[in-house]
């Protein structure tokens, strides 16, 4: 019983028989790094996007570290971005030694506020990294448009957004350099921890590809320090089982999505997520916020239906963060959101009937 957040166990069960021969088929070959799966899956992802290259890697976070690191963006560089998303955004611009500078969000999409970003620009800005959040594109044309203005890279944080589309094109071709996770709570998740970088740049692509091979491209000869961050060949199985479903799993969470819409309509309390209509969203998450948060997750969980804060406390109130010097209210919207913006399950495959026992809870505390 119970309505779970997200229920992987019943997306292993869909497709068993394909994920169970695609993990055995790796183990027979022994070919567990690179090979036929791995290159596969880049041609795939690259198809599917609509770019020239992807670039496997261990994870989201590392895509990031890679796209950044490829551009040669590192120490007294800024990079702006949005302090409303998971913290590996901002995490990868520290990591190259860059500046994290966050810009606030949209009240309504939790978007990176666009109209707030050349405010920001400074003689050190090198670039701006916006991110998809909860599978919604953020408004790419204007952002694009400032961006080439003041010569600055774009490199989208797609690690929620795989599938969204922003005027028809799709979430990775967007830019000059998107990066995707794989983790298992992902819209396309493997059994572990997966990345990919997608850009149409061949110099970025050799770049990122070689940074993550330990910064060389002829085995055993280093001109270069790099990382070790590879996908593993039996990931690249099992997403290639999943990929031709991702696009039928986005509808749904669509739907769903589509549901709580016309079933939260009106109720007061509660703010609803807004849905741009210049793109298709993914509804990695659907999140509606309340300052009566704790009430209605209390209920949540008391009639065993998963929810959980995205994100509890935004990344310019964060303590690794203190050092850049922000205070909570100088981005006053996404501080608005600490505490108040929860998930509902919204997985692909819950019922109308799930839908509305989720609903019902939360007009029972809202009434
Ligand atoms: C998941 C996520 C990441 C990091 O991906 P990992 O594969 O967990 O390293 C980065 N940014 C955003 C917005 C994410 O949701």
């Amino acid at each position: 019983m119970g309505i779970p957040l997200l229920d992987l166990k019943a997306q292993y069960l869909e497709l068993k028989d394909e994920l169970d021969a695609a993990v055995t088929d790796v183990m027979a070959n022994a070919a567990f790094i690179g090979g036929p799966k791995v290159k596969g899956l880049e041609a795939a992802i690259a198809e599917y996007c609509g770019t020239k290259h992807a670039v496997a890697c261990g994870n989201g976070t590392d895509a990031l570290f890679l796209i950044l690191a490829g551009m040669g963006i590192g120490k007294g560089d800024e990079v702006i971005t949005t302090p409303f998303t998971f913290f590996a955004t901002a995490e990868a611009i520290a990591h190259v030694g860059a500046t994290p500078v966050f810009v606030d969000i949209e009240p309504d999409t939790y978007n990176m506020d666009v109209s707030k970003i050349e405010a920001a620009i400074t003689e050190r800005t090198k670039a701006i990294m916006p991110v998809h959040i909860f599978g919604q594109c953020v408004d790419m044309e204007p952002l694009l448009e400032i961006a080439n203005r003041h010569g600055l890279k774009v490199i989208e944080d797609a690690c929620q957004a795989i599938g969204a589309t922003y005027k028809g094109t799709m979430a990775g071709a967007l830019a000059d350099a998107a990066a995707f996770s794989f983790f298992p709570s992902k819209n396309l998740g493997c059994a572990g921890d997966g990345g990919i970088i997608t850009t149409d740049d061949d110099e970025l692509a050799a770049k990122c590809r070689k940074l993550a091979s330990h910064g060389t491209t002829k085995k055993y000869f280093h001109d270069t320090l790099g990382v070790n961050s590879r996908l593993d060949s039996l990931q690249a199985a099992i997403l290639l089982v999943k990929l031709p479903h991702l696009d039928a799993w986005n509808a749904q969470r669509r739907a769903a999505a589509a549901i709580y819409d016309e079933l939260l309509a009106g109720v007061n309390g509660i703010d609803l997520p807004a849905a741009r209509d210049y793109g298709v969203p993914v509804y990695h998450l659907y999140i509606v916020k309340s300052t009566r948060a704790d009430e209605i997750m209390d209920a949540l969980k008391n009639a065993g239906i998963g929810t959980a804060l995205y994100y509890p406390l935004a990344l310019h109130e964060q303590e690794v963060f203190e050092y850049l010097g922000y205070a909570a209210e100088d981005l006053p919207v996404a501080a608005s959101c600490d505490g108040t913006t929860l998930a509902l399950p919204a997985f692909p495959g819950i019922t109308r009937a799930q839908i509305e026992e989720v609903v019902q809870v939360l007009k029972g505390v809202l009434a």
